[in-house]
């Protein structure tokens, strides 16, 4: 249980809006009995951080260590952990899960009530307490935080399954209640729309349609499985989007981009009975017109990911069942880590989808 652990590492470590030096700090310790120590092998940038970077997330404070996605190895274990020994490989889970609250027992771990940080929220890396994109990262409740990779999974695969992958599946597919036949749209092409691309299949959508803006996010909708594509911000995109189902609308509609004027794309080619599942992180208030929804008979959902699928989600990946090298555009090492967020910062220009960081 020692670790050969500098007393110093290097971090990407949020100073206010728009101010983020890669620099070095003192490394973590073992806080309570039931963290680890985790060396970071590979980590990636989400949009969430580039939301922080804004001053969007008020709760974030200065000298805050950015990143909630990481895989990395064990190498320092608390008195109380069971499951994990020094030298096991992990995926770091964007949510903490206690597994003893009563939200963790019901699988919701995006409210866990460990007390980390604030109690009630299962996000706490690179939000209320340090964050994967740094050397070394301490991970609290790590029995049921972390999932061991196996040896068929390479790093790049399992970073794909701290957040993207469970989010889509789980806020898109599973909460807009997709079954075997439906027509499924997504609107918005980012990791996380594209995510819900991928995984639609696992319940039989008959039908994936992609909306996006970005002629470029379009095509690559094609490669995660999207049957067909539809751009929006021109004339007759919703005509397009009717046309492919019965005249009726989509039994399935994901907002996967977090603006008003998404969000109310997602509520017109939406079919009576149908579902809207919203992904997207909003900052704005959005109009609801519950005077037409309800003769509809439409369902709304949202939320925070819980993270609770990605063992099966990783079973998959495993198999090559699904093939998340793909969300792949980019790889940096650790210290061009300014680098990686100015590519991912401009990914109209750069193309970029998910930046791979590895030490
Ligand atoms: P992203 O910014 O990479 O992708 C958004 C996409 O939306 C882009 O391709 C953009 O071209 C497209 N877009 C913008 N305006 C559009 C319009 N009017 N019509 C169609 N497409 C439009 O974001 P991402 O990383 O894929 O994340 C998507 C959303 O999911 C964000 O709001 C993010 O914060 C959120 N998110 C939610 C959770 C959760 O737990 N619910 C977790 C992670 C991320
Ligand atoms: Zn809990």
């Amino acid at each position: 249980m020692k670790s050969r652990m500098e007393s110093t590492m290097k971090a990407l470590v949020y100073k206010g809006p728009g101010k983020k030096p890669w620099e070095r700090v003192p490394s973590p310790k073992i806080q309570h009995p039931t963290d680890v120590i985790v060396r970071v092998e590979t980590t990636t940038i989400c949009g969430t951080d580039l939301h922080i970077l804004k001053g969007d997330v008020a709760a974030v404070q200065k000298g805050r260590i950015l990143g909630h996605e990481g895989v990395g190895v064990v190498i320092e274990v608390g008195s109380a952990v069971a499951a994990l020994a020094v030298g096991d490989k992990v995926i770091i889970s964007c949510i903490k899960s206690c597994g003893r609250c009563s939200f963790c027992k019901q699988g919701l771990f995006g409210h866990c009530l460990g007390d980390e940080g604030a109690s009630g929220i299962g996000w706490v890396f690179g939000h209320l307490i340090d964050g994967t994109q740094a050397e070394y990262v301490r991970v609290p409740y790590a029995d049921n935080s972390l999932y061991k990779l196996p040896a068929t999974v390479t790093n790049q695969q399992g970073v794909l399954l701290s957040d993207i992958l469970p989010t889509g599946f789980e806020i898109g597919v599973q909460y807009g209640q997709t079954k075997p036949g439906d027509v499924v749209a997504v609107i918005g092409a980012g990791p996380v729309g594209l995510a819900v691309v991928m995984t639609a299949g696992l319940h039989g959508a008959s039908k994936i349609i992609s909306i996006d803006l970005d002629p470029h996010r379009l095509e690559e909708a094609r490669k995660f499985g999207a049957t067909d594509t539809v751009r929006s911000g021109e004339a007759g995109w919703k005509a397009k989007v009717m046309a492919l189902t019965d005249g009726w609308g989509v039994d399935v509609a994901v907002e996967a981009v977090g603006l008003p004027a998404t969000f109310e794309m997602a509520m017109q080619i939406v079919r009576p009975g149908g579902h809207v599942a919203n992904v997207g992180v909003h900052g704005k208030p959005v109009e609801l017109p519950l005077q037409d929804l309800w003769i509809r008979n439409i369902t709304i959902s949202m939320g925070l990911v819980n993270a609770n699928t990605t063992p099966m989600l990783l079973k998959l990946v495993a198999e090559g069942k699904l093939q998340v090298d793909k969300f792949v555009s980019h790889h940096f090492k650790m210290d061009e880590m300014l680098a990686a967020y100015d590519t991912f910062a401009r990914a109209a220009e750069t193309r970029a989808l998910k930046v791979i960081i590895d030490r």
